[in-house]
């Protein structure tokens, strides 16, 4: 392949030397290793349409392979004192954090958000993650149970389930892998990871850190390759263990049934959303509406948390949408690498076309368009860009307000009740998060406790940390990651009873 195009920008030699090195490999084993497949498939520059690699399409005899290298590797992995798998992470989040910038504008070249984003947001959360998933390592106990025997001694093991698959989507490439690898790591597991096919590089880049930092053969592989055929052998894999999914609730009904008709697996689902977020009219409405917009439009719409229903208290109605239209008015739509840039290009041309097409719907089915909802041309005509749009509404019904559009598009409405807005606000079969803005403590309690959501921000939006359990309720999934929840989410609790009589 010849040497890709990249935008005008000082990258890292790091970077280059990446790109430069080839088709891309699968990683088992420590090894990078052909696809026995023989097939490839190409990942682009979603802001120029531009191929960046070429990489390897894991076929079932390749996850057949992956498979056997994790289960050999399981019984020493998973016997390896923990301290000593929790230094390893540690070791890892630090040649992470030495290559950050690298990974960075990888992550900037190949799903096209602001390198500022890439830098700044993603490569710290990434490590933080791992430090703090790497610190349960040795710190995973069971218990003694009181049982209504005599004479009998019971405790309980928390132990590793064997090999764990994890199939994340593009949106946060390198930080949906760290939230799978940590934990299942962490707990004794050894792994198998398929990045999305938009954006496979960062893994990739990230297989080669696993063995400067000692990890041991097959405790960590690296499969790239598309939904099918790729993911859906490993879901219906009878060597892998777990099942640990996040993208799509669609997908993830597959992921499920997969499961079901192979081993039982145990599967978690970190799914789709359609968060309703609100503004009361004694909130800080400059907060709320700075809020807002950035809980729609971060990541170009693209996260599974944004804040895509806007219900605003009917007495600041006019207020609130038009603060909000001011304020997207001013984000620039760029490229990842532009001086000055809030919102990227979308993942590819058919994420464009779809977010177009709820668009449409929406001005069909009487949404008003207050601003935004358009392709950029001049220039940028080859990339996926289109400017924040933001709709005001009044028909729930309509399928831009209850499916998720994944893209760049608010959808705001007036409420005048109380128990309007929060039947409102619940009716989706979506419940991943909320957000709502008020300075009546009592209130923000109670919309937090009504609203069935697996997380609930008041007077904020989107903070996500690794100490906090975040996941979904409804179709949104289940299962919960980070904090202790995500340790328990790759473990099974084995009982173990000692008859001490004579
Ligand atoms: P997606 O289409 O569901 O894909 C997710 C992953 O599943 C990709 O790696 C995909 O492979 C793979 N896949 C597709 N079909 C499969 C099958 N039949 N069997 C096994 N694997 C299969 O989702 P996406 O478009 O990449 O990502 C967007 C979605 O992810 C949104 O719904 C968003 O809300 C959700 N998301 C949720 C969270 C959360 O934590 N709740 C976080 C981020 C994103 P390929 O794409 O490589 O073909
Ligand atoms: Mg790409």
């Amino acid at each position: 392949m010849a040497k890709p195009a990249l935008p005008d920008y000082n990258f890292q030699q790091a970077t280059l030397d990446f790109l430069s090195k080839g088709p891309k490999q699968l990683f088992i084993n420590n090894e990078w290793v052909a696809a026995q497949s023989g097939q490839t498939f190409e990942t682009r520059n979603p802001a120029t349409g531009e191929v960046l690699a070429e990489v390897s399409l894991a076929g079932e005899a390749d996850v057949d392979a992956a498979v056997a290298a994790a289960a050999a590797a399981f019984p020493g992995w998973r016997d390896t004192i923990a301290a000593e798998r929790g230094a390893l992470l540690f070791k890892l989040a630090d040649l992470i954090d030495q290559h950050a910038d690298a990974l960075a504008e990888l992550e900037t070249l190949d799903n096209g958000k602001p390198i500022r984003v890439a830098r700044r947001g993603d490569l710290p959360y990434v490590t933080k993650h791992l430090r703090y998933q790497a610190g349960w390592a040795d710190k995973i106990e069971g218990s003694t149970v009181p049982v209504t025997f005599p004479n009998q001694f019971v405790y309980t093991r928390r132990e590793p389930l064997g090999v764990v698959g994890a199939i994340i989507p593009w949106n946060f490439p390198l930080l949906m892998a760290i939230w799978k690898l940590g934990p299942a790591l962490a707990a004794g597991n050894t792994i198998i990871l398929k990045p999305a096919e938009q954006t496979p590089l960062t893994a990739l880049y990230l297989a080669d850190l696993i063995v400067e930092a000692g990890f041991p053969p097959g405790v960590v592989n690296i499969l790239t390759g598309p939904g099918l055929p790729t993911g859906a052998a490993m879901a219906a894999h009878h060597g892998i263990a777990k099942l640990a999914f996040t993208g799509s609730t669609a997908v993830g009904a597959k992921i499920m049934e997969a499961a079901a008709t192979s081993n039982l697996k145990p599967v978690s689902l970190e799914l789709g959303g359609k968060s309703p977020n609100v503004i009361f009219a004694d909130a800080d409405l400059n907060a709320a509406v700075r809020g807002a917009q950035w809980a729609v439009f971060s990541t170009a719409g693209q996260e599974c948390v944004a804040g895509t229903r806007l219900f605003v208290e009917r007495a600041v109605y006019d207020q609130v949408l038009d603060g909000l239209k001011q304020n997207v008015e001013k984000m620039v739509v760029d490229h990842g690498f532009a001086e000055k840039v809030h919102v990227g290009p979308l993942i590819t041309d058919e994420q464009l076309s779809r977010v177009m097409s709820y668009i449409d719907e929406g001005k069909q089915g009487g949404a008003e368009i207050i601003t935004g909802g358009e392709r950029l041309g001049n220039g940028h005509a080859n990339g996926n860009f289109l400017t924040p749009a933001v709709f005001s509404y009044e028909d729930d019904s309509l399928k831009m307000v209850q499916e998720e559009i994944f893209g760049p598009v608010a959808a705001v409405t007036a409420f005048d009740d109380w128990d309007e807005l929060i039947e409102r606000a619940n009716a989706t079969m979506y419940g991943l998060a909320a957000g709502v803005w008020t300075k009546d403590v009592a209130r923000a309690h109670h919309y937090a406790h009504a609203i069935q959501a697996g997380t609930v921000w008041i007077n904020g939006y989107g903070m996500i940390d690794p100490a906090a359990p975040f996941g979904g309720y409804k179709m949104s999934g289940f299962g919960r990651e980070m904090g202790k929840e995500a340790i328990n989410l790759y473990t099974q609790v084995k009982t173990v009873w000692v008859n001490t009589s004579d």
